[in-house]
């Protein structure tokens, strides 16, 4: 098998293929997603095993086929992001943002755009961002790319942009006081979350240098991501499932520690 095509890549996920092969995902930078069979990729003696672990960004060399399957020959210079491999909560956002990728767009389509801007998720996830923010910004900027583009220039009925404004999720941007009630169910958002919906929506994920987002104004934000996704996008991956669910355990374990109080407590 000779293989010539040199290009940059970063793992999707690995999965268990026949009895000892192994099927890999990779966003590649010059080709788009591509299925990689591995041939004895579940043996411990496989070359490129730390270098075809899930989250691991490094130079390959092998084949891109048009069609079907492709092949993995050598890789060099390979990057291990530890923490999205380590970290279960810093995991299952990475899990999340490239299920979301997965789902925006078609193997083989060439979005280097994008790549960029999952390298440098990455990198912030490995260095310590907030992994709710880094997702959030990528499910925001994702929206057009499912056919999804939000209206926050203005109003989308006037074009107004006044310090009272809100979000509609029926016309998937913002409304003016003077239309409010165009949308009875408009959101009722903070100043302070519409500020970051409109800043996720058009950051650059390479220029972001620090992020420090109040936990309320997450949760706000993270409502109106989980209402476009649940009632325009149409997709609920099972990455955003675990998160939430890790959610509820997390909330369960910190009601568990605080002191209860009975009528034994009471009195005390
Ligand atoms: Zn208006």
């Amino acid at each position: 098998m000779s293989g010539n095509d040199t290009f940059t890549g970063i793992v999707m996920y690995r999965k268990n293929y026949r009895e000892a092969d192994v099927l890999t995902k990779v966003l590649t930078r010059e080709a788009g997603k591509r299925m990689f069979f591995l041939k004895n990729g579940k043996r411990p003696s496989y070359a490129l095993a730390s270098e075809t672990l899930p989250y691991t960004y490094a130079t390959y060399e092998g084949r891109l086929n048009p069609t079907g399957l492709s092949f993995l020959n050598t890789a060099k210079q390979a990057t291990h992001f530890r923490l999205l491999n380590e970290d279960i909560e810093v995991n299952a956002y990475a899990t999340y943002i490239l299920s979301l990728i997965d789902a925006a767009f078609e193997d083989r389509v060439i979005i280097t755009g994008w790549f960029d801007q999952i390298l440098a998720a990455f990198a912030k996830l490995n260095d310590h961002f907030d992994p709710q923010v880094i997702s959030q910004i990528i499910a925001l900027k994702l929206l057009p790319d499912f056919g999804v583009p939000l209206q926050l220039q203005g109003c989308v009925m006037c074009g107004e942009l006044t310090d009272e404004m809100d979000f509609s999720d029926k016309y998937h941007g913002l409304l003016c006081s003077k239309h409010f009630n165009t949308d009875r169910h408009r959101l009722n958002m903070t100043p302070k979350a519409l500020y970051y919906l409109r800043l996720f929506s058009n950051i650059d994920i390479t220029q972001v240098n620090s992020i420090n987002v109040h936990q309320e104004t997450k949760v706000e934000l993270q409502r109106v991501i989980d209402l476009i996704y649940d009632n325009t996008v149409g997709i609920h991956v099972r990455a955003r499932s675990f998160i939430e669910q890790m959610d509820t355990w997390q909330q369960a374990l910190i009601a568990s520690r605080k002191p209860k109080v009975g009528p034994n407590n009471e009195q005390q």
